[in-house]
């Protein structure tokens, strides 16, 4: 199983030649048994190390999970697809939205064949869309509500805000909503130091005239995904994020959702490791994150998980959450009517939702809380530990940057930072200037987790 592939093979290729031993064919017989590296244990049969990764991708991974459809998390499996045929489809795996993406957008027979199973083509790769939040039907116990993805690796995926952009549609007919998303015909707002922010003095609807014509400004926040992947043997997971913004930032903010989800497992130990994304060192500003994070938001989103995770521990370990379960299951399906209804003419072809802002909100919607904003997301069951107190005590004071009261919350859990962008001029690498920054601010909060900056060939075991 892979998460994301914006580099695959010919990352794949370089481990390989890092980690393949000299005289591969002479001195050392094939095939041969690699004893080092990421891929100790597969044998390889050639001493190409480009022919084995050809092996690897094409034998050895069957699931791709994307968290979202931006080309950097795409384009190596899109492209390499073709050329390396297995015995049979290679599955790729996203939210609804992110899968819509891909097939409308990219195996469209435009931009590159459609090598899917549907719409008649090619049959190389098959499309899984998951639930949001899990699938409760499936298993019990600590591993409900994940899907058996490869072979003993159970996943779970959670959406997540990316940023957000605004665009200029013209008005067409009433009803404006996308598949999973609501209409934001009343909501002109932008968060702070959005371009065309007119949120404060604008009217409630923004129409402007255009040749002759109407235009409608509609706030899309861009959908990614986070993955909890769990070991079933150990009970052991890891939580794996695709590009995520903070979300003190975000116009849809969801990352605490996935905190109150990750809290029992840290208190449990079960969740060994977070992967995120540091696109940037703390010089970045606000305005050019473009939905990212920075050192200075991973401290505030890991201070909301320790918070969290004081709760969970505090808490009296009774109560019984059937009734919110029931209430949050109708929620959703009523949501999910509603959306089924309206949805009219613009299907999940991108991987955005268009968020409402509850009315009267728009000035609060200017300030860093972004308060007004209806979250929806589908009720997610939780298994041995209820959040019930915790999720109205975070939903009423979502705007109030959580903290934990005590230090060492997360002692013993691994931060590894991935998605650092090249800056590309002379200086320390970015991950170093990241890594101290993360250090500094860490011994500030004391929040007692480790930090590892992520490299190419980098392997862990937990
Ligand atoms: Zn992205
Ligand atoms: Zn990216």
């Amino acid at each position: 199983m892979a998460v994301d592939g914006g580099v695959h093979l010919s990352a794949i290729t370089k481990i390989l030649d890092e980690t393949q031993p000299e005289g591969l064919g002479t001195k050392v017989p094939l095939p041969h048994v690699l004893e080092e590296g990421p891929f100790a244990g597969f044998t390889i049969h050639s001493s190409s190390a480009t022919v084995n990764a050809g092996d690897v991708i094409r034998n050895q991974i069957d699931t791709v999970l994307f968290t979202h459809s931006h080309l950097d998390h795409i384009s190596a499996v899109v492209i390499n697809t073709a050329g390396l045929p297995g015995s049979r489809p290679k599955r790729l795996v996203g939210q609804e939205c992110t899968i819509e993406a891909l097939k409308t957008h990219v195996f469209n027979n435009i931009i590159w064949p459609n090598l899917s199973d549907e719409n008649n083509g090619a049959g190389l790769v098959t499309y899984l869309r998951l639930a949001e939040g899990g699938n409760p039907a499936i298993g019990d116990g600590g591993g409900k509500g994940y899907l058996e993805l490869a072979d003993g690796l159970g996943v779970k995926l959670f959406s997540v805000s990316h940023g957000h952009c605004i665009e200029r549609k013209p008005t067409r007919g009433s009803s404006n909503f996308r598949y999973g998303s609501f209409d934001t015909s009343s909501t002109t707002a932008s968060p702070r130091g959005a371009p065309g922010s007119t949120a404060a003095s604008g009217p409630p609807s923004l129409f402007r005239g255009s040749g002759g014509g109407q235009e409608k400004e509609t706030i899309s926040v861009y959908d990614s995904s986070a993955y909890f992947i769990r070991d079933y043997a150990t009970g052991r997971e890891i939580l794996i994020f695709g590009d995520v913004e903070p979300d003190s930032m975000s116009l849809s903010p969801r990352n605490i959702t996935i905190w109150k989800e990750a809290a029992p497992r840290i208190v449990s130990k079960d969740l060994v490791a977070i992967f995120i994304e540091c696109s940037y060192d703390n010089s970045q500003s606000d305005d050019r994150l473009f939905g990212h994070l920075t050192p200075r938001y991973i401290i505030q989103e890991l201070q909301a998980l320790a918070a969290t995770v004081e709760m969970v521990a505090h808490a009296p370990p009774k109560f019984d959450s059937t009734k919110k379960r029931k209430r949050e299951a109708e929620q959703g399906a009523s949501k999910a009517n509603n959306a089924a209804v309206a949805d009219g003419d613009d299907r999940a072809i991108s991987p955005k939702s268009t968020r409402p802002a509850k009315k009267g909100s728009s000035v609060a919607m200017t300030s860093p809380d972004h308060n007004g904003i209806d979250t929806p997301h589908i009720a997610t069951p939780t298994a041995e530990v209820s959040l019930t107190e915790l999720e109205a005590d975070t939903s009423e004071t979502a705007h109030v940057p959580l903290t934990p009261q005590s230090a060492n919350v997360l002692h013993g859990l691994k931060v590894i930072i991935i998605h650092i962008k090249e800056k590309l001029v002379d200086g320390d690498p970015p991950g170093a200037t990241i890594l101290s920054q993360l250090q500094k601010a860490e011994s500030e909060a004391r929040l007692g987790c480790e930090f590892i900056i992520s490299s190419t060939g980098q392997s862990f075991l937990f």
